[in-house]
């Protein structure tokens, strides 16, 4: 089965972890230190905190801003769910905004409308552009658009590590930038997940409140108000430490594969069966997703795939399609996209791990399907 990703495990990740598992030292340790540092350096921040899962980097952002009941915050239509439930955790509206049909993801102009339009109750706070699949929203404009509305912005750039916006990296534009490091992103280390931030004060709240909200003083421990325990183990940063050492020849390579199949795909897209991807330089591709036309049935392209052994699936959600996020869709003028990606989204076999012959063989499937 050609599987749609698979984690990418050398052996000197192998010998970290057990290096780390002999040593006993198994909490945030010295290469929790270690991977903070290496992954600052390399996203471009002042200040790394690694964390538990990207929904934790999430969650623990807004917490840090201070983001909770009353409050609005601009979250795109699509994305994984956790975006905008780590708003409703903290008893804040999450606000959806539709986003672009080739980037699949949300632009300046979208966020800036959607903030314009506005009505309250709850006061808009922040925004949290989404990177769908590694691709790299413009992010000067939308710095400037949040400026000028005094939001916060929190980059959800859980898919996204590598990617790059202009001169800096995905991630390291916003007041904090959030990955995961799940085995269905570039980097993983089984669970785990960062924040970035050039703020040394919010670093700082990020780190305590990872960590039941304690610090050690002279007089001992300190519990100076309720937090979490969002702490990634010290075995998860030595494998992940591995990882980013490999990460760049990775990114280049997908990124050939990005451009391979853009071009086996083209015949398709030219007869009208799907659209590609928006392809720009610093894109990340964690995600290559198709979307398939109105005359190819999502369901029977997966199974048809499937008898060819190959593995398919939808990309992501669209978040208003689902019950528990419905009620928050609102009106909407023109053909929304999001329930189109969630709907027809298809994403294929793709990592780095992959040749150009098995690429070769879904286009060639895809291609027969119908
Ligand atoms: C994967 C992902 C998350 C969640 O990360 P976990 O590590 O699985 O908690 C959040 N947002 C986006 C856009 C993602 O792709």
């Amino acid at each position: 089965m050609l599987r749609l990703s698979l984690p990418n495990i050398g052996d000197d990740g192998v010998e970290a972890v057990a290096r780390v598992l002999r040593s006993g030292q198994l909490v945030h340790g010295q290469e929790g230190e270690l991977f903070e540092a290496e992954l600052a350096a390399y996203v471009g921040s002042r200040e790394a905190v690694v964390v538990s899962s990207g929904t934790a980097a999430l969650h623990l952002s807004l917490a840090a801003l201070g983001i909770g009941p009353g409050d609005a915050v601009l979250v795109p239509d699509f994305t994984f769910p956790a975006t905008a439930n780590a708003v409703r955790l903290l008893g804040a509206r999450p606000v959806l905004v539709d986003v672009e049909a080739g980037s699949y993801s949300v632009s300046a102009d979208q966020l800036a409308e959607a903030a314009d339009a506005w009505q309250g109750p709850e006061v808009l706070r922040a925004v949290m552009p989404v990177h769908e699949f590694g691709y790299p929203v413009d992010m000067a404009p939308v710095m400037a658009m949040a400026r000028d509305r005094n939001l916060f912005v929190v980059e959800d750039a859980a898919c996204a590590l590598g990617a790059r916006c202009g001169d800096r990296k995905a991630g390291a534009w916003g007041d904090l930038g959030c990955f995961s490091f799940h085995p269905r992103k570039t980097l993983t280390t089984g669970e785990g997940g960062a924040v970035v931030t050039d703020n040394p004060e919010l670093a700082a709240r990020l780190r305590l409140l990872r960590n039941h909200g304690m610090r050690r003083g002279p007089s001992g421990m300190d519990f100076l108000e309720p937090g979490y325990n969002y702490r990634l183990t010290n075995f998860q940063s030595a494998l992940g430490r591995t990882q980013l050492a490999s990460l760049p020849g990775w990114l280049e390579r997908r990124r050939e594969l990005a451009d391979v199949y853009l071009d086996l795909l083209a015949p398709l897209a030219a007869a009208g069966r799907l659209s590609l991807p928006t392809t720009v330089s610093g894109h990340s591709w964690q995600t290559f997703m198709v979307v398939l036309r109105d005359g190819l049935e999502r369901a029977r392209v997966i199974e048809q795939l499937r008898d060819q052994g190959i593995e398919a699936n939808l990309g992501a959600q669209c978040l208003s399609a689902l019950g528990i996020y419905g009620a928050l869709a609102g009106r909407r003028a023109g053909a929304p996209v999001a329930p189109v990606l969630f709907a027809q989204g298809l994403a294929l076999p793709f990592c780095e791990q992959l040749g150009e012959d098995d690429l070769a063989r879904v286009a060639h499937a895809l291609s027969k399907a119908g």
